[in-house]
Formats: C-alpha cells, sequence, structure tokens
C-alpha cells in the first residue's frame, strides 16, 4: 500500500464534547490513518466506538479539537461557505437511516437533484437526464424520479440516498453505517451495490459499520476501532485469518461461522461486558476491563500502534517490541 497515493491524512486527530462538571467525552482520542485513493477503507467497532464521529470529522461535520486532516495533500479547510461548497463536490456521505435523510416533501427528482442545483451544475432536460441516469446508476427506474420516498422500501431508499451523494460525481464516499437500518436480506445488495459503485466510478470509500460479516466482502483494508482508537489496521484478508488484537478476535467471535460443524477456531474468545463510557478517564488500555489477557502493565500505559507484520497495525502490549 505504501506506493500508493494518499487522498487522506489525519494526523493526532482528536474531537472531544464537553458533557458538563468540567468533564469531556474523548470520542475521537488521537487517531493517525492515511486512505489510499481507490481503496474501500472499513472502520468497525461497537456502538460508541467513536467511528461515526470520525466519519463526521472527517467530512467536516465536527471540527476537530485537536490534530490535522489533510485532503489531496492540502490542509483541510472547513471554516469558510466556499471551503464547505468546494469540498462537497469532492466528497459525500450516505446516512444510516434511508427513512430520516430523505425529505419526504421532496420528489425523487428534487432530493437527488438539490446538490446540482446548489452548484450550478445541469439545468432542464440536462438535470432530468442526469436525475435518470443516476437512479439507473443505482437500480432504480427512471420513472421513479417524479414519485416521493414514502412509496419506497428501505432498500430502495437507501439506493435514493446513495444516487443523491453521486450527483455531484465525487472521489470520496464516506458511508455511515448504510445498512444498518436495513433488513439483512437487503443489506447485501447494498453492499453490493455500494462494492460495484466503487469499482465502476473508481471511489475512495470509507465504510463504517460495525457488522463484521458484511465488512468483509467490501473492504480491501479494515481499520478497527475501540473507545476513541484504532487499536488494529491491516488488510481485509489478514484481519479475518489472524485477528491479532484481543478486542477484534472478540468482535470476530459474534460473526455467524459458516462451516457444517459451526466450529470456531481453537482459542477463539467472545466479547464480554460493555464498552466503558467514552467520559471516562482511563490511564491504561482502554480494553483492559474487558480483556481475558490483560497484564499489570495494561492498567497503567496506554499501548501504541506497532507494525506486527508488513501493513498490520496493532495497538496492545502483547506486540510491544
Ligand atoms: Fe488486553 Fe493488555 Fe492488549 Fe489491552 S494491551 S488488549 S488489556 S493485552
Amino acid at each position: 500500500m505504501s506506493n500508493r497515493e494518499v487522498l487522506l491524512s489525519i494526523k493526532g486527530l482528536r474531537k472531544y464534547f464537553a458533557v458538563g462538571s468540567g468533564r469531556m467525552l474523548r470520542a475521537v482520542n488521537g487517531i493517525d490513518l492515511d486512505i489510499y485513493r481507490g481503496e474501500t477503507l472499513s472502520l468497525v467497532g461497537e456502538s460508541g466506538s467513536g467511528k461515526s464521529t470520525l466519519g463526521k470529522a472527517i467530512m467536516g461535520v465536527y471540527p476537530p479539537t485537536e490534530g490535522s486532516i489533510h485532503y489531496a495533500g492540502q490542509p483541510f479547510l472547513v471554516k469558510r461557505k466556499q471551503d464547505r461548497l468546494a469540498f462537497s463536490r469532492r466528497a459525500q456521505m450516505i446516512f444510516q437511516d434511508p427513512y430520516a435523510s430523505l425529505n419526504p416533501r421532496k420528489t425523487v427528482a428534487a432530493i437527488i437533484g438539490e446538490g446540482m442545483d446548489i452548484h450550478g451544475l445541469f439545468r432542464g432536460r440536462e438535470r432530468l437526464e442526469r436525475i435518470c441516469e443516476l437512479l439507473e446508476l443505482v437500480g432504480l427506474r427512471r420513472e421513479m424520479a417524479s414519485r416521493y420516498p414514502h412509496e419506497f422500501s428501505g432498500g430502495q431508499r437507501q439506493r435514493i440516498g446513495i444516487a443523491r451523494a453521486l450527483s455531484l460525481g465525487p472521489e470520496f464516499i464516506v458511508s455511515d453505517e448504510p445498512i444498518s437500518a436495513l433488513d439483512v436480506s437487503i443489506q447485501a445488495q447494498i453492499v453490493n451495490l455500494l462494492k460495484s459503485l466503487q469499482r465502476e466510478l473508481s471511489l475512495t470509500h470509507l465504510f463504517i459499520a460495525h457488522d463484521l460479516n458484511m465488512v468483509r466482502y467490501i473492504s480491501d483494508r479494515v481499520a478497527v476501532m475501540y473507545l476513541g482508537s484504532i487499536v488494529e489496521l491491516a488488510d481485509s484478508g489478514d484481519i479475518y485469518a489472524e485477528p491479532l488484537h484481543p478486542y477484534t478476535q472478540g468482535l470476530l467471535s459474534a460473526v455467524p461461522v459458516m462451516n457444517p460443524d459451526n466450529i470456531r477456531p481453537a482459542g477463539q474468545e467472545y466479547l464480554k461486558g460493555e464498552i466503558p463510557s467514552p467520559a471516562s478517564d482511563i490511564p491504561g488500555c482502554a480494553f483492559c476491563s474487558r480483556c481475558s489477557r490483560a497484564m499489570p502493565v495494561c492498567e497503567t500505559a496506554r499501548p501504541q500502534p506497532v507494525e506486527a507484520a508488513p501493513g498490520h497495525t496493532v495497538a496492545c502490549h502483547l506486540y510491544a517490541n
């Protein structure tokens, strides 16, 4: 991966929220991450791990408390309106809830065409033709342009959300749990659509999910987040074949086993307990309270990421040099 072009580079990113009485909720707590042009990087972890906050910070929805984001080699600025507008042509977001993210009073054409109108990109017949092309691209019919969101199923609404995200021809997409509100039978269809669009349009894709099962089929690399930090990052095949961090191993234990005898690999442990509050002040490893392999050092020192194998980093004292 090192020879590939870095599209997005994050260094020392923190995003804290004040929660009263001088306490801070550390949603993102010191992240370094490069996203390469043309890859699908999946960000996984339980609810409360900070993955959606990281996605929104990348998109400029939340200004960072600390740290930097560079996009295509340039510092990422979201303060000025013209910067946000310019960035929205290059990067778009697909949202979790296909029911809440579409305005029920607008037709599909108005929803998909809104970005084009803001940017003054297409008008009249050309605008309508572009909308119809986008509908067909996401597997819907062009005559659906005149309908309203309530006339569609959840899966179809998510397809409309995807068409809207693609309307300005972006190069980078952040999908924030795009399948978690959908029936299991529809989830695979949406994942397959996102996968084929990523290839067809040469998109760079940050896919945020808690379901490691679906992530497997869409990702080039997987980053595992726990309580605001990335604890493991590797090529997708390596994460599934040889997960190193005890948290990743626990997450994988929740994935259904696809073998006739329902036998898990030896040593695979189930994830126990709950993720601590991001407002708690933990001096050592944030996973310590749930880890069956914790050592005394884990309670006092925060583990730093080390490269355990080429392209495979893990933040755990078991792998410290
Ligand atoms: Fe477990 Fe210690 Fe590794 Fe944390 S650093 S995951 S507590 S072994």
